[in-house]
């Protein structure tokens, strides 16, 4: 029997695996292919809905589109691969319980995407949030919802100020749009918190270069920053976070102040187990060389039973006319790259012709919050609400599986007509709470501790 193991179930893994089960059917069936995917997660993540879950747009779970449910013929393994040692074809797999072990393949598929690149800032470690995972999109809607419950009840002053503040450091796509979308989700709450002013919120966007979106074009870029600061917030361009000790964010530009909520979007570095733990060929950034038709490699060495795609890729972009041209690492590349890498690989496997991937760009999409968003192709820039309706529109229909864009599409109808969902569930932290509350004794509290409410406010 064959074996292929693909490592990592995202966007390039999920769609590879999905057309190995096509392609590869009746050597599924006769037993003589066996496909494995390993990933530490049982889901792939629409990543591209990730700032509608910070905003409370899209269910957190809708972003998921579990394995389980749409791998039907491919064995699922709960791990990380900590590996590659492709001399002796085995991946060293790090399973959830129990210890390493190694697994024996005849191909590998490398689609474990990128990780948050980060650097080294005093206090970052300890003060922020990322932007690529479910729970972080969740994480981040609940500590706005829980501010302004607590700032609702606090006077005015530095507490309520600093619960207030919101910090975006990174000014790429999913960080504007992460931003943009926090910020209308502030701005519809406004209506539900009458004891909060408008003015009291302070939303700071980051960013080191002299633009956002660098995917976009100048004018659209300086369109987008103009629509932010006429909603309120600040954008900083051409500006470094130089620390967030504390919590407290100081600027390059001198500007400092303490920030209830600090979110990273700085952009990706390859993921350290593929730059760092495998014989593969890597290029200086830790990415994995591969040939156009995605197979590791180069044209004068290529690497047999070994493909890779996605962000953690280096794949040439023969749709651009420049030598040594890459891919941009995004979504609408990863899902093409995956289901071209497991058409050449099926093909190799009947002595076929395997074909170059080639993708031209369909033009670039983001929201900037509700009823509004930006979409350029070439020289054709669509700014506000049909762009925003283009936004939707093209991500409900790439979302993989039916089922899942009927999932999304019934929330943002049902919220069409009454609103989105306001409520924080950061208490799911603490599952235990309530139950260890009514469990323990409460502490008496002395009536001259208990200051009158007027007098506090
Ligand atoms: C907030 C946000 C918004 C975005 N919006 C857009 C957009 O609008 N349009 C667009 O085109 N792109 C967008 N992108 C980019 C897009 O989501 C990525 O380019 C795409 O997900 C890359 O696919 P991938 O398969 O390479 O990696 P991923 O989708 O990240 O998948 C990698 C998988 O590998 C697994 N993995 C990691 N390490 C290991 C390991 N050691 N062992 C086993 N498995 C492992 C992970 O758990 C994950 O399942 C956005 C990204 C973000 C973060």
């Amino acid at each position: 029997m064959r074996r292929i193991v693909i490592v990592g179930g995202g966007y390039a893994g999920f769609t590879a695996a999905r057309e190995l089960e096509k392609r590869l059917r009746r050597e599924l069936r006769r037993g003589d292919v066996e496909l494995v995917l390993v990933d530490p997660r049982p889901y792939m993540t629409y990543q591209p809905f990730l700032p509608e879950v910070v905003a409370g747009s899209v269910e957190a779970r809708h972003a998921a589109v579990a394995h389980r449910r749409h791998l039907r013929r491919t064995r699922l393994v709960d791990g990380s691969v900590v590996r590659i040692d492709h001399a002796d074809h085995a991946v060293v797999v790090r399973p959830r319980d129990g210890a390493p072990y190694r697994l024996h393949y005849d191909d590998v598929v490398v689609t474990a995407g990128a990780v948050t690149r980060v650097f080294p800032v005093p206090g970052v470690a300890g003060h922020t949030i990322g932007m690529k995972h479910v729970e972080e999109a969740v994480a981040i809607r609940d500590r706005l919802l829980t501010s302004f419950d607590r700032a609702a009840g606090l006077p005015r002053g530095p507490e309520r100020e600093r619960l207030l503040t919101v910090t975006f450091v990174g000014g790429g796509f999913s960080g504007v749009e992460g931003f943009a979308e926090l910020l209308s989700l502030a701005h519809d709450l406004l209506r539900r918190y009458p004891e909060i002013d408008a003015g009291e919120l302070a939303f700071h966007l980051v960013e080191r270069g002299p633009r956002i979106l660098p995917e976009v074009t100048e004018r659209p870029g300086r369109w987008v920053v103009d629509q932010l600061r006429r909603r309120g917030a600040h954008v900083h361009l051409g500006t470094a976070l130089e620390s967030a000790e504390g919590g407290v964010v100081t600027l390059s530009s001198g500007e400092s102040f303490p920030s209830g909520l600090l979110v990273w979007t700085a952009g990706n570095a390859a993921n350290p187990f593929v730059a760092t733990h495998t014989d593969l060929p890597v290029d200086a950034r830790g990415y994995v060389v591969v040939r156009p038709d995605l197979r590791v490699g180069t044209d004068d060495a290529p690497v047999e039973g070994a493909w890779a795609a996605g962000d953690g890729a280096a794949v040439p972009d023969l749709a651009v006319p420049r030598a040594g041209a890459l891919a941009v690492p995004n979504a609408q590349h990863a899902v093409r790259q995956g289901r071209r890498l497991a058409r050449n690989l099926a093909a190799a496997l009947r002595g076929r012709p395997t074909r170059p991937y080639v993708h031209g760009s369909l033009g670039v999409v983001a929201t900037l919050g509700l009823g509004s968003g930006i979409f350029q192709y070439r020289r054709l820039v669509v700014r506000g609400l049909l762009a925003w309706l283009m936004h939707r529109g093209y991500h409900v229909l790439a979302i993989p599986t039916w089922e899942r864009k009927a999932r999304v599409l019934a929330v943002w109808l049902t919220a069409g007509v009454f609103g989105r969902d306001v409520v924080s569930l950061a208490s799911v932290q603490t599952p235990r709470a309530a139950f260890t509350a009514a469990t323990t004794p409460a502490e008496p509290t002395a009536p001259e501790e208990a200051a009158d409410h007027a007098a506090a406010a």
